[in-house]
């Protein structure tokens, strides 16, 4: 390790413990996750010239068109999906791999399913390095959800839809699967939890957010 790495490494710890209590202060209070966040080196899912501000609470370009959420978002996705502790979670929308390598650290198996090819390569390299075994990584459409391995408990998607997948909701296990999709057009989404019973469908409205839109049609 040189001087500068090391820097960077000391740097990281006191802005990680910045970013948390920032978190706290906007309303997280789920201490595994908060935890998870910390321990999570966000500067290893962006670009090396970006990776001084990896620790703001603010999304990042990666490329593509696409960013790396916001860790606020990330916090109140990962708070949305471990409340109802799932052993098995479908990601759609892998981008820099860093919301499923939150997830790793609380769900037993993690899929997630990416449509920008370099994305989905480059994301599958970090969980490599990272040692996340527990993660499967693909390169297809999202709004297909990934069937070869459904059911799941949980689905969420990292990208807004106009409107919610059908095959996401059939993915859902009928025992209380739930789905967490933002959903609405460009410019505002509210996020949503659906509820799978059966085929009974129930929704819950959450807060407003803003997601890049979920791609529809052909890779
Ligand atoms: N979870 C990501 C956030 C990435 S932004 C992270 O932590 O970095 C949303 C991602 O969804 C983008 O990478 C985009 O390419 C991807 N996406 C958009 N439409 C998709 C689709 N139909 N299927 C799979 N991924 C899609």
């Amino acid at each position: 390790m040189n001087a500068s790495t090391r820097g960077i490494g000391m740097t990281s710890q006191r802005t990680r413990d910045r970013l948390v209590a920032r978190l706290r202060e906007e309303g997280i209070r789920n201490e595994a996750v908060l935890d998870v966040i910390r321990n999570t080196p966000r500067h290893l899912f962006v670009d090396e010239a970006l990776a001084s501000r990896a620790y703001e609470d603010t999304a990042l370009p990666i490329g593509y068109n696409q960013t790396i959420s916001q860790p606020y978002v990330v916090a109140v996705m990962t708070d949305l999906v471990v409340r109802a502790n799932p052993q098995k979670v479908l990601e759609i929308g892998t981008g820099s791999g860093y919301q499923a390598a939150v997830l790793a650290s609380l769900v037993p198996k993690v899929y997630t399913v990416e449509r920008v090819e370099p994305l989905a390569v480059q994301a599958r390299q970090r969980f490599r390095m990272l040692g996340l075994r527990n993660i499967r990584a693909s390169y297809s459409d999202g709004t297909e959800g990934l069937p070869d391995f459904a059911p799941y408990d949980t689905i969420l998607t990292t990208a807004a839809a106009e409107i919610i997948p059908p095959a996401l909701l059939e993915q859902l296990s009928p025992e209380g699967g739930r789905l967490v999709i933002p959903v609405g057009g460009r410019e505002r989404q509210v996020l949503m939890v659906v509820t799978r019973n059966g085929d009974c469908f129930e929704q819950e409205h959450h807060e407003d957010v803003i997601f890049v839109p979920l791609l529809t049609g052909q890779i």
